[in-house]
Formats: C-alpha cells, structure tokens, sequence
C-alpha cells in the first residue's frame, strides 16, 4: 500500500483518488477519455470498514471472486446504507450500486449470481452460458455478460481458449437471455508489464475481430482487463474495466488456499 510522508499508511478514499488520478493519466496518454474507463474495486479481500471508506467516496461498481462472498458483502452493506440513510448521511441507495461477478461461476451458483450481479465478466464455457440463459428466462431484462478468453495459454487460468472464442461468441449470441457486452481476461502474474500488454493486444484484437464480423450486437462495447499490477498497460490497450483489489485496500491477508475467496486461478 502506498504510504503518505507521514509514514502512515493511506486511507481508502486517498488510495481511491489516487488509482483514479492513474487511470486518467494512463488514458491521456493513450488519447483516451477518462470516462471511458471504469473502476471496478475488487472487494473480495476488504473489510466491511474498508468498503463503507470506499462506497462514501463515491465508488459504485464493486467485484467480487466468489457468489457466497458478494451475498455477505451486499448483507452486510444493504444494512449499513440502511442505518446510514436514517441518520441523513449522503450515501447512495443499494440499487444505485453495481456488483460485478468477476470469478470463474459454478452452475449451481448461477441462480445467486443472476440474482445478485450487475454482470458476469466469467462467461467461459457453452455449458455454464446455457444455464444462465435458462435461469434468466424468468427475468424482464437479458443478463449481461463478458466472455473471458484465456489470453496467456496458461493452464492455470480459466477462459476460452482464443482460437475457440469466436465461436463461443457466436453461440452466446443465439441466447435469447444473454447480453454479450464485452471480453474479460487476465494476464499472467509477472514482473513483466509487456507480458500483460502482449495478452492485452489479443484480448483487443479479438474483440475488434468480433466487431468487424459483426458476430456481437450493439452491445458488445466492453474489455474488462488490468489489475492493480498492470491496469495502466490494459487501459493503453483499450481497457473499459479494470479490475483492482490490493492497491486499493493492501495485500490479502494470508490465508489457506482453502479459505481464500479469490478463486482467479484453478486449482489442482
Ligand atoms: C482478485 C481479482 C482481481 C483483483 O486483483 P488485484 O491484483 O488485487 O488488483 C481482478 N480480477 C479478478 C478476476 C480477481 O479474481
């Protein structure tokens, strides 16, 4: 976490201010409208303290790893914003806040997820793309989703491969239920900012592919990409998402693998 001259380490809305001056920066330089970028606070790892400093400075898009996760998480918020709202403090409505699913997505979570997210950024599967569709077939709006594409070829990560993304594309485009609004992906985990770049490029190029061919609607208008490690490198590739937990609120905790909601990665 980055520290003040004081020595003292940064509050949440300074660490926010701060992520947000970056991302204006890395948007200048690539000729880009800040605007075009939105900032997705990471909450897997965040106290509840913590996401009220974020939500009170003016935060309104929130991720979250795992379903069972965000349910807690917007428990526990829906009732502080409820206690808050009586005491005439200038804090948004529940409704006013969008919880992105950002983690790989189990079937038998779906349902939940549907219910609770804004969007899922995990679409990586024809299987788990007909199961929302059907479970959305209830709801009076199509669910928006992202298609994650494994840019990096690492068996570690989750997403379709890139050669096979085009055509799952095209099959969440016959999903009567389903919004197809963008691609997500992550880079590897490297020292590396071109590493990310290069995975970056591709999530880009696929996604311009996609536009050309016109194999997506209207819609189709997101890249979520960049973390706190290398938001700025995506943002110059056209990121409109990023994704950023631990600039903002410090390292995890550590935990055992088992415990920890960040489920980014497959496990053995
Ligand atoms: C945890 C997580 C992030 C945030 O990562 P940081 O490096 O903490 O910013 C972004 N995207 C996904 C899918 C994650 O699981």
């Amino acid at each position: 976490m980055a520290e003040q001259l004081t020595g003292e380490p940064m509050g949440v809305a300074e660490q926010v201010s701060h992520i947000k001056q970056r991302i204006a920066a890395a948007a200048h330089k690539a000729r880009r409208s800040p605007d075009e970028v939105t900032l997705v606070a990471v909450t897997k790892y965040a106290t509840a303290q913590q996401i009220h400093e974020l939500i009170a400075a003016g935060v309104r898009d929130l991720g979250e790893s795992r379903v069972q996760q965000m349910q807690s998480h917007i428990d526990e918020v829906n009732g502080w914003l409820a206690g808050a709202a009586s005491s005439g403090a200038a804090l948004p409505a529940p409704r006013e806040l969008r919880w992105h699913m950002i983690g790989h997505l189990q079937r038998n979570k779906a349902n939940q997820a549907i219910s609770l997210a804004c969007c899922i950024h995990s679409i990586d599967s024809l299987r788990i793309a007909e199961e929302i569709n059907e479970l959305a077939a209830r709801l009076d709006q199509p669910v928006k989703v992202l298609m994650e594409v494994n840019t990096s070829g690492e068996a570690s990560k989750f997403g379709v491969s890139v050669p096979a993304a085009t055509h799952l594309c095209e099959q969440i485009e016959t999903m009567g239920n389903l919004s197809l609004v963008g691609l997500m992906t992550m880079a590897p985990q490297t020292d590396d900012p071109e590493k990310a770049r290069y995975c970056f490029g591709l999530l880009r190029e696929l996604f311009e592919e996609i536009r050309f061919h016109k194999m997506a609607g209207e819609q189709f208008e997101h890249l979520s990409m960049g973390m706190s490690g290398d938001f700025e490198a995506a943002i110059e590739e056209g990121a409109t998402m990023v994704r950023i937990g631990t600039a903002l609120f410090g390292p995890p905790p550590t935990q055992s693998p088992a415990e920890s909601p960040g489920n980014a990665t497959k496990s053995a």
